[in-house]
């Protein structure tokens, strides 16, 4: 029941180093794992590999049984559905309001606007209105995202990601932007929807007390190598 193993994954950007240098890893589903470790040490990198948005250079990475490095055309679409992405700015298209925010995740990027949001079936604006009231977001539905708080906007970004029934949540630095009382407003979210919806969660951090107290694993990485995974009772070492 593994959701995601990494087989000899290595990454170089160019040829004078390794962003990741010979990773093995194998995630549960229902895991929530954090990454640690400092700048440059490869979580970005390694996040990015596991829904070939920034492919490893060799290696493999098994999503749900199938080697992602493998498919290409619908098939990775497919896949890519099945992975909701949250990032350290959001991405939010901040002049649409917070549910067209919501219902855009599901069709990926488009180049014209005009009309979208009457693509959507009654049955899709149901369900990103729930997903957003679950969230604690129901009185800004129809807000333009421009006009939230940070931590109401990475909010908006997880109902995206949610609205696309993800079967794994990749989050990259959620909470690097945002005030501690908004972080852990973030990261209970998180938590709750890994608990209640068994979506597994993997989150780069660079805040060593937050995965602490949000994860069930720590990973930690330095120089593009794998330094520590364990549970975060067992860490005590600096990474
Ligand atoms: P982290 O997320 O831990 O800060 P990254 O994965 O972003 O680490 O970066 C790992 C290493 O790879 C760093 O040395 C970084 O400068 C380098 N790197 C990341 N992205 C690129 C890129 N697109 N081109 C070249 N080097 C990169
Ligand atoms: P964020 O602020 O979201 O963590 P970064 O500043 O780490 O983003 O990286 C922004 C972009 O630049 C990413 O696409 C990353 O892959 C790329 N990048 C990071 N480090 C390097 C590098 N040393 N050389 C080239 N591109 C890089």
């Amino acid at each position: 029941n593994n959701i995601i193993t990494i087989k000899d994954g290595v990454k170089s950007y160019n040829n004078s180093f390794l962003a990741l240098n010979n990773i093995n890893l194998s995630i549960k589903k229902g895991e929530f794992v954090a990454i640690i470790g400092s700048s440059g040490a490869g979580k970005s990198t390694l996040l990015r590999s596991i829904n070939a948005m920034n492919p490893l250079s060799s290696g493999s990475v098994i999503f749900n049984g199938e080697d992602i490095c493998k498919v290409s055309g619908g098939k990775l679409r497919k896949v890519r559905r099945e992975i909701g992405m949250i990032f350290q700015h959001y991405n939010l298209i901040e002049r649409l309001s917070v549910v067209q925010n919501v219902l855009h995740g599901r069709l990926g990027y488009m180049s014209d606007f005009k009309g979208f949001f009457e693509l959507y079936s009654e049955n899709d604006k149901t369900k990103a209105l729930n997903i957003l009231k679950r969230l604690g977001l129901e009185e800004h539905c129809y807000k333009k995202a421009s006009e939230l708080s940070g931590g109401q906007k990475q909010r908006v970004g997880i109902s995206r990601a949610l609205a696309q029934n993800p079967k794994l949540i990749l989050a990259d630095e959620p909470i690097a932007s945002l005030d501690p009382k908004s972080s852990e407003i973030v990261m209970e979210t998180l938590k709750n929807i890994c608990l209640e919806d068994n979506i597994t969660c993997i989150v780069n951090l660079h805040q060593v007390e937050f995965a602490k107290n949000y994860a069930t694993r720590i990973i930690g990485m330095k120089n593009g190598v794998i330094v520590f995974d364990n549970t975060p009772e067992n860490l005590t070492e600096e990474i």
